[in-house]
């Protein structure tokens, strides 16, 4: 039907770009403003030279339409904050003095004024602020930074699209102010909102745009009929005005469902829908729906949140079928490209071999205006592309990295028994009791003490060669000697080594598992001024040698007391790195699991007695739809066992999550068959031993009594209210004594002082118990 003219219009588009510039110059300029080193005003220069880079860069690769207000100073949620007005009430008279201070201060809070809470943006490492809402927010439009950003683009001379937070999102992401009741929907002020978006869209027509992009991703979440119907009426409201650009929706990071044939009658302009990954069902989805007749879609076919080469055919194909759906189709990465790094080029030391099936932002850029060429003038002039294209995607699948024959022999010849613990936990519990002669209210910490400056200088004079490997590794050694007496001293039962020699708990690992890629590079931002450098998940996952063993032994050989091993869970390793595409998570997972196993036997076989395996990410990686999560349990859980099974009875397997909500995974808890769990609690008072005991969990479990997100201290009698308040729903011969989570942001004063408390608190409960 509109082949043609589709063909002839296709453009090339991204709906966002890394922030930061090659060489993180944001967080510099950033981080220099809040030390009063630079002013507002030079920090604002510097934001203006790096969003008219990043145009630059897309414009030169041959982007059609740049992308505007995507661009954020700490986080593009808090900025919609600012654009509604809805600044919380205790951080009004700071914005009203200084917008800029008073800005950060919503993001970062004050000696006085708590921040606005953070949470991650959907399923990826991204945090947003929270948008605090009740029942009487009054919303006014502030245009200005998404009027000023458009502007600059068009002064540049681009064709500009601005990109906001959708008002449906926006409403479903925030939660009810301090103050106002739990039960408080924001939604319910969808009505009071639209009118402030239908004044910021005026602006941006007024301002010279053409389009205007509102972005929906909690639309690909499940959500109820009344959901819908809101959405339904906001945009048959924004669609009914006559003073606005032309409006399109974007979703992305699964698929619509329910949500898909709502956007198609809406009375708007065009959509942006995913295509890849689990939202690659909106193909069949929009063809069943009857496409987009007058409507512009836009086809999210390069994966924006991953980091390997596009399979240019395969994209094409699906272009292909779109053609037909709508009537013009241009093309885009799946969501923006905030998540994924700023350029492959950059990584000097990874082998070109492998370089080649890398795509950060600039190469999925490219990837892009590929295959918009493509879909507009046909594939003869994309030929070398192709070509190039079709021999990297089939080196990687052919290469020895992604295929070692061991790996796969040994994944394929795992059986349900290698999954399983041979002995129920009743009898482990026994031979553990009896091997670990712990007295009840056993007291323990999750793993790591403080990273002081000496550990971090340590690290930083090993990088910079003023140390030799022998040398670090004396301070390393001299550290786990001071943890190990100091928790001697203190009278913890169940000990750690500290962690000093880690950076993070999954680069950690990483670095020394093969199959696994590091960058030097490849920063991907986390919140605010703080970027990550996830690891690529690159082949087939194998251990050379022992991970952890060395440093566990030395601490092991300091005391008599069990010294707990400490491993990252194979779930946690792949939800904070760049995972394959080209074989199923559970397929990934089960290699780090074999190998994580290794590293289990080895601790055992060393003399480690309680080995503590991490997964605070079993939760996080839930998938976005309820249908997708019994799948997702099955392996994540499955791995978890395979790392863990292989273990005599009487080693206690331990495990460690953080956070207080996880009401949707109790069963999956229990799954894990550890032996004990340790979990964040003391925020909560004890919710989650409360959960745990409503479900029936058997087993052993450490609710942590110490919130050490704060430097508070807490009292030894805070403490044992806590222990008490345990005791109340596990019993106490199957009650652990801990903190919430480990201790590396604490300082040693507050951490020695408050594990004093927590060992006098159980002690005083110990006495309670023996007494009565
Ligand atoms: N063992 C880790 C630590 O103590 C656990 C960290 C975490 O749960 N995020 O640092
Ligand atoms: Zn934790």
């Amino acid at each position: 039907m509109t082949t043609k003219s589709a063909a002839a219009a296709a453009r090339a588009t991204v709906y966002g770009y890394p922030r930061q510039g090659q060489g993180r110059e944001l967080k510099k300029a950033i981080e220099s403003y809040w030390k009063g080193r630079v002013t507002a005003e030079a920090l604002h220069a510097d934001a203006i030279r790096l969003r008219r880079t990043h145009w630059q860069q897309l414009t030169e690769a041959g982007v059609h339409e740049v992308p505007t207000g995507d661009f954020s100073l700490y986080d593009h949620v808090l900025d919609t904050t600012v654009m509604v007005g809805a600044i919380p009430e205790r951080h009004r008279d700071a914005v009203a003095a200084d917008p800029l201070a008073g800005y950060f201060a919503m993001a970062r809070g004050t000696q006085d004024i708590a921040p606005l809470e953070m949470t991650k943006w959907f399923d990826t490492n991204y945090h947003y602020l929270v948008p605090e809402l009740g029942p009487d927010t009054v919303f006014t439009a502030d245009s200005t930074r998404q009027v000023t950003e458009l502007r600059e683009a068009l002064t540049l001379g681009l064709r500009a699209r601005p990109v906001l937070v959708g008002p449906v999102t926006y409403l479903l992401l925030a939660k009810p102010a301090p103050g106002v009741s739990a039960g408080f929907d924001p939604l319910t002020l969808l009505d009071r909102l639209l009118p402030v978006y239908a004044e910021v869209l005026a602006d941006l027509r007024a301002a010279g745009a053409e389009w205007v992009q509102l972005d929906e991703p909690a639309l690909t979440q499940d959500r109820t009929p009344a959901v819908l119907n809101a959405v339904a009426r906001a945009y048959r409201d924004l669609g009914a005005l006559t003073d606005r650009p032309k409006v399109l929706v974007a979703s992305y990071f699964d698929r619509l469902g329910d949500a898909l044939p709502v956007l198609a009658k809406a009375p708007v302009e065009g959509l942006a829908v995913d295509f890849t990954g689990p939202a690659a069902a909106n193909l069949d989805a929009l063809a069943a729906v009857g496409g987009l007749p007058g409507k512009r879609l836009v086809a999210g076919v390069v994966d924006g949140r991953n980091i390997w080469v596009n399979n240019l055919e395969k994209s094409l194909a699906t272009l292909g079928t779109l053609l037909g759906l709508a009537d013009r189709v241009d093309v885009a990465a799946s969501c923006s490209l905030l998540h994924v790094p700023l350029d492959a080029d950059a990584e000097k030391e990874i082998d070109p071999q492998i370089l080649r099936w890398l795509a950060f932002a600039r190469q999925k850029t490219t990837e892009i205006v590929t295959l918009a060429r493509g879909l507009s003038v046909g594939t003869d002039a994309i030929r070398g592309e192709l070509a190039a294209n079709r021999a990297a995607v089939a080196s990687r699948s052919n290469s020895p990295l992604t295929r070692d024959p061991a790996v796969r022999a040994r994944v394929e010849a795992v059986t349900e028994a290698d999954g399983r613990r041979a002995q129920p936990y009743a009898e482990r519990a026994a031979a553990q009791r009896a091997h670990l002669a712990l007295p009840p209210l056993p007291t323990t910490t999750i793993g790591s003490f403080p990273q002081t400056t000496e550990l971090r200088t340590a690290r930083a004079d090993l990088r910079a060669g003023r140390i030799d490997s022998a040398g670090y590794e004396k301070r390393i050694e001299a550290e786990i000697r001071d943890v190990i007496s100091s928790q001697e001293e203190i009278g913890i039962d169940v000990l750690v080594h500290g962690e000093p020699e880690r950076n993070d708990m999954v680069q950690y690992f990483a670095e020394q598992l093969d199959g696994y890629l590091a960058t030097e590079h490849g920063w991907v931002q986390s919140y605010g001024t703080r970027y990550v450098r996830p690891p690529i998940l690159a082949g087939d996952i194998s251990r050379p040698a022992p991970m952890t063993v060395r440093w566990t032994s030395y601490a092991q050989s300091l005391t008599d007391l069990p010294v707990k091993g400490m491993l990252t869970g194979p779930v946690t390793m792949l939800a904070w790195s760049f995972v394959r595409d080209d074989q199923p998570l559970a397929d990934t997972a089960r290699q780090v699991a074999l190998a994580l196993r290794d590293e289990v036997a080895d601790l055992e076989a060393a003399g480690t007695s309680v080995i503590q395996v991490d997964e605070p990410a079993l939760r996080e990686t839930l998938p976005l739809r309820a249908a997708d999560h019994a799948a997702y349990l099955a392996w994540a859980t499955e791995a978890f066992r395979l790392t863990t099974s292989g273990v005599r009875p009487d080693t206690q397997i331990h495990t460690h999550m953080c956070y207080a909500e996880f009401g949707d995974i109790v069963q999956a808890i229990d799954d894990l068959d550890a032996d004990v769990i340790s979990l964040e609690a003391a925020r909560s008072h004890m919710q989650v031993a409360r959960e745990l005991a409503a479900h029936g969990y058997a087993r052993e479990a450490g609710p942590g009594v110490w919130d050490i997100h704060s430097p508070r201290v807490p009292s030894t009698e805070e403490a044992r209210a806590l222990l008490r308040k345990g005791l109340e729903a596990i019993p106490a011969d199957r009650l652990w004594v801990n903190p919430d989570c480990g201790l590396k942001t604490r300082g040693w004063p507050e951490t020695r002082a408050s594990l004093e408390n927590l060992v006098a608190a159980a002690r005083a409960v110990r006495n309670g118990l023996a007494a009565s």
